[in-house]
């Protein structure tokens, strides 16, 4: 995956060595000399990753950092801040300043290459449900941006799978207070409860007796529950191989033995971070799309969605040779209710018209609101006089119950009349098939209303 990174030192020699690594693992490398040019060209082109030097005249890397996290525009790129050996402190101020990694002066190839691979990977993830999310109108990430710094009080629930004991209660000592920490030691069953409970990171110690600590990663990887969850692998030194064949197969990041506290808060912290960001896009992006189709009054789909919808059932239907019915429904002289009782009563007979049409479909059946007061019902699998006896139902289930307008008032009586077509192979289409309806619909009003009439 080739992404373009950012290197950020007053040293012209430092900015070299980095670029020449990079640049063999084929990425687009730019060079900053200096945190005012680093915010710049972040702000004016696509930067995938940075790696922040810290030590630099003028503006520090914990600076450009803090301005780049502030940004809306910028604050999802995610910063590598380049430390110096052994200041710890640095750590602690870099998490504050909101970077997502750290990395040792001298850079370590494996580290370097390793950690600059996944966060490449997350940024495409974000960039994609971004992109989505700017796509779909409505979005509001500044509100999720906002979000994000009260979820972050939230205490986050991490589940660590460590077989041996001492370990596991040493981890545990070191994390209180940081996090929910709940420990397993075996393998099989840590599968099992992280797929029952919602862990936001899974934290795998390798070194099981007689497990591969990297088939429970692709376990985890490929349930449905623990696809997006993150996984930390916590490895011992002889552990490189499986350090890299683990993050090939997904794990987001590792750490060595023996494990430094503030590294591995900030580690959990940044995974948890980036998880609960993209989590708060996927459900706005959802939360859109379910907007987009949904019809606000009734709560049934719109007339955008039947109008894709019935298209995929129209042509799954002629490929398998299957029947397919379609039922259009008009509410009787409504004109008259709304002039009569008011636009309120009119809007609640629409609404129960909806509910009791959706009482009594299959959950196969599509029911839309296509119009003011007309309702389509699309039934696979349904020959047309079965339609007919559907529609029949409908008819006496809206013309025997009055309808309730909650104004306390008696209830109103309410009829409608429904066009019946089925899907005739072949050469049908879908436009023909919604013509046959309308041209029945129009048959049922001319007969008198309150009547089912079936396309011929
Ligand atoms: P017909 O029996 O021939 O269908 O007569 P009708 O009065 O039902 O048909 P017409 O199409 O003349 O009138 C439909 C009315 O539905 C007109 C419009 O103001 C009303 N309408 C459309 N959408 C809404 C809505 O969302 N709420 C309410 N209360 N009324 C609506
Ligand atoms: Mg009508
Ligand atoms: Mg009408």
């Amino acid at each position: 995956m080739t992404a373009r990174i950012l290197v950020v030192d007053d040293v012209a020699a430092n900015l070299k060595l980095l670029e020449a690594r990079l640049l063999a693992e084929y990425y687009e490398v730019v060079t900053a000399r200096s945190g005012p040019d680093a915010i710049e060209i972040c702000e004016s082109s696509k930067v995938d990753v940075v790696l922040l030097d810290i030590m630099m005249p003028g503006m520090d890397g914990f600076e450009v950092c803090r301005r780049l996290k502030a940004d809306a525009d910028t604050t999802h790129i995610p910063v590598i801040m380049v430390t110096a050996l052994g200041q710890p402190a640095d750590r602690v101020r870099g998490l504050e300043a909101g970077a997502d990694d750290f990395l040792t002066k001298p850079v370590n190839d494996l580290q370097l290459l390793t950690r600059v691979r996944s966060l490449v990977r997350l940024k495409t993830l974000t960039d994609e449900l971004r992109l989505r999310a700017a796509t779909t109108r409505d979005i509001g990430i500044e509100q999720l941006l906002q979000r994000r710094n009260e979820d972050e009080e939230e205490i986050a629930r991490v589940l660590l799978v460590e077989e041996n004991e001492a370990s596991a209660r040493h981890l545990k000592r070191m994390l209180r207070g940081q996090f929910t920490l709940e420990t397993v030691a075996k393998p099989q069953a840590a599968f099992l409860q992280a797929a029952e409970a919602a862990y936001e990171c899974i934290v795998v110690a390798t070194g099981f007796s007689e497990y591969d600590p990297l088939r429970l990663c692709s376990q985890l990887r490929a349930l449905e529950r623990t696809r997006l969850v993150p996984i930390v692998l916590l490895a011992g030194d002889a552990d490189e191989e499986c350090v890299i064949r683990g993050l090939e197969l997904g794990v987001n990041d590792y750490l060595l033995r023996p494990v430094e506290r503030q590294e591995l808060i900030a580690r959990l912290r940044t995974q948890i971070r980036r998880k609960r960001y993209n989590d708060s896009l996927r459900s706005s992006v959802a939360r859109t799309v379910e907007m987009a189709v949904t019809d606000p009054l009734t709560g049934l789909h719109n007339r955008r969605y039947l109008d894709s919808h019935l298209r995929t059932l129209f042509d799954r239907a002629d490929a398998r040779e299957r029947p397919l019915s379609l039922i259009l429904i008009d509410i009787d002289r409504f004109k008259v209710i709304n002039d009569t009782w008011g636009h309120d009563s009119g809007d609640a007979v629409l609404k129960e018209l909806a509910a009791r049409l959706r009482t009594n479909l299959r959950a196969i059946d599509l029911v839309c609101r296509y119009g003011g007061e007309e309702f389509v019902i699309v039934m696979p699998d349904t020959e047309l006089f079965i339609a007919e006896k559907v529609a029949e139902r409908i008819r006496a289930e809206v013309a025997h119950e009055p309808f309730p307008t909650g104004k306390g008032e008696e209830g109103l009586e309410v009829t409608a009349s429904l066009g019946v077509a089925a899907m005739r192979q072949p050469g049908d289409t879908v436009e023909a098939l919604l013509k046959r309806a309308d041209v029945a619909l129009y048959e049922a009003k001319s007969g008198g209303r309150n009547k089912v009439a079936a396309a011929a």
